[in-house]
């Protein structure tokens, strides 16, 4: 029975050593080949492009927390922004532009 097993377990470990050289190489080439494809597509905005149409949202006094968006998996910390300069203050983590209310 355990000779069996062991048997068995052989030929397992052999059939993943025979398995075909290569396959980490095409996984690369996919990825290049991705990362060419949304290099290339001038179509779709880049996220500065996006980000970069969002209005400055208006606050109501001088400093404003950011959390990014209301979703916190995306890593975005607490961001304590002052708004006394004339123009928009950019979020250094998400890149959303806040004004203070009252200067425009
Ligand atoms: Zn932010």
């Amino acid at each position: 029975m355990a000779t069996r097993g062991v048997s068995r377990l052989v030929k397992t470990l052999a059939l993943t050593g025979s398995r075909p050289i290569g396959t980490s190489s095409g996984i690369t080439s996919l990825i290049s080949e991705h990362t060419a494809k949304w290099m290339q597509d001038t179509s779709k905005k880049s996220p500065m492009e996006l980000i970069n149409e969002v209005p400055p949202i208006k606050i109501e006094g001088r400093i404003v927390a950011c959390e990014g968006d209301s979703d916190p998996a995306l890593g975005h910390p607490i961001e304590f922004i002052c708004l006394d300069k004339k123009d928009p203050a950019i979020c250094k983590y998400c890149g959303l532009r806040y004004v203070q209310h009252g200067h425009y």
